[in-house]
């Protein structure tokens, strides 16, 4: 039935390709044509970002002042750093996924975990200033958006005639959420995208301890392998024909990966740091929590596996394959 219909009838997609002053370049906004007028994701606060959002908003055919609705994918700053700015301009409802709640309100990182997880893993002491630093360098692309409404697993939301689904998507966020339209198409934020491997960053519950953000992660990317989707609008670049091929591509890398870190812990049991020195010796302090991320991701992953022994010297953990 559905096939027969006019692809025009379908939802109507805006993407709008924002800049950022990260290194992962620009960041997608879309706006979806329908009742109410409903943006996802808003790229950062910075001039330049909310110039080209309202000239994209314009050439769709709207102002700025018409989105009724703001749904964020997560609470990474790319993507809702002007979601209190909009908010404010337009009485738009934002909703957000309350695992991000955080992210959004100003409190991304708690000094005392993250101080802890770095000694665990071995890191050189001057990092965690480093570190503590550049996330403050980030605040000034958000403005904090202090009660965001939330989003749940499996929730409808009204577009028009049509009906999309919000799916909690955890793993590179704990509040990622995609939307699935059920004409097979999804936006799907970080989940999936076309030339990077999306990042299952290190997070911390309320009592300091890590979520296991790459299981979390390939659990949603499988969830969403279900769904049969025939187009993805992603976070980053182009939409994509085939997103079920790249989520399963994403999972195969994944295994290649963790069968490359086992290898590496065979012998000797080795830190945090040291796996990822080895792994990613030409990384920068910027990157050097991702590389950690990627790394501890896999350990928890041979860790599932009952694969992994960790003894602790000094307050450092080291892993080994039993
Ligand atoms: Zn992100
Ligand atoms: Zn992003």
């Amino acid at each position: 039935m559905w096939g027969e219909e006019p692809r025009e009838t379908y939802m109507r997609v805006h993407r709008i390709e924002l800049p950022t002053p990260f290194p992962v370049g620009s960041v997608n906004a879309y706006l979806l044509a329908g009742d109410p007028l409903t943006l996802v994701d808003t790229g950062p606060k910075t001039p330049e970002a909310q110039r080209v959002l309202a000239a994209g908003i314009a050439s769709a055919g709207f102002r700025i002042e018409d989105i009724r609705r703001i749904l964020l994918t997560h609470g990474h700053v790319d993507h809702s750093g002007n979601a209190a700015w909009l908010a404010q301009r337009t009485g738009a409802v934002v909703y957000l996924h309350a695992a991000d709640r955080g992210k959004v309100g100003g409190r991304r990182w708690v000094a005392s975990h993250v101080k802890t997880f770095f000694t665990q893993a071995g890191v050189p002491e001057g990092f965690f200033k480093s570190f503590m630093d550049q996330i403050q360098s980030v605040d000034q692309y958000l403005d904090p958006l202090p009660r965001p409404a939330p989003l749940e697993d499996g929730e409808y939301l009204p577009l028009g005639g049509e009906r999309m689904r919000a799916l909690h998507t955890p793993g590179h966020s704990a509040g990622h959420v995609c939307f699935y339209h059920e004409e097979g198409v999804l936006i799907a934020g970080d989940l999936l995208l076309e030339t990077v491997s999306p990042n299952p960053i290190v997070e911390f519950v309320s009592d300091g301890k890590r979520t296991p953000t790459l299981p979390q992660y390939l659990q949603s990317l499988r969830r969403i392998l279900l769904l049969n989707c025939e187009t993805a609008y992603p976070g980053h670049g182009d939409r994509m024909e085939n997103p079920s091929a790249r989520a399963r591509e994403l999972i195969a890398h994944h295994e290649q990966r963790k069968e490359t870190i086992a290898s590496l812990i065979r012998r000797t049991p080795k830190t945090l740091a040291m796996i990822s020195e080895e792994l990613y010796p030409q990384v920068g302090d910027v990157d050097r929590m991702l590389a950690l991320s990627e790394v501890i991701g896999h350990l928890d992953l041979l860790a599932e596996e009952k694969r992994l022994t960790v003894t602790r010297k000094k307050g450092v953990l080291f892993y080994k394959i039993k």
